[in-house]
């Protein structure tokens, strides 16, 4: 029974991926860095990583796929980046509030 949940909700899922990629999204012919950040390696200073958080979050504000982004970043729950207008820290706390 588990394995079947497990099945169809990793079915779900890569079929929400299916649907956001097709939905040409902004960060796709962007720079991806801008979303994610520089590797764990290089260090980000605070105002540097304010700056490019608020550029991507900028490019998210139009993106058709924003919404499918939210619905797959609530469901993998990411650890880095911005994700449909969201820093990895506001998708924690709009999960809180959701739950
Ligand atoms: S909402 Fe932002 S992170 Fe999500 S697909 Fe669009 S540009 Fe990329």
């Amino acid at each position: 029974m588990n394995e079947m949940t497990t099945s169809r909700g990793d079915e779900q899922l890569s079929d929400l991926r299916d649907v956001l990629l097709n939905a040409d999204p902004a960060c796709e012919s962007d720079d991806a860095e801008l979303f994610t950040g520089p590797d764990l390696f290089e260090p980000e200073p605070d105002d540097v990583r304010e700056a490019r958080e608020a550029k991507a979050k900028a490019l998210c504000a139009e993106c058709p796929a924003r919404a499918t982004c939210l619905a797959y970043a609530l469901a993998v729950v990411p650890e880095a980046g911005v994700w449909a207008g969201l820093t990895v820290e506001e998708l924690r706390d709009l999960r809180e509030v959701a739950a």
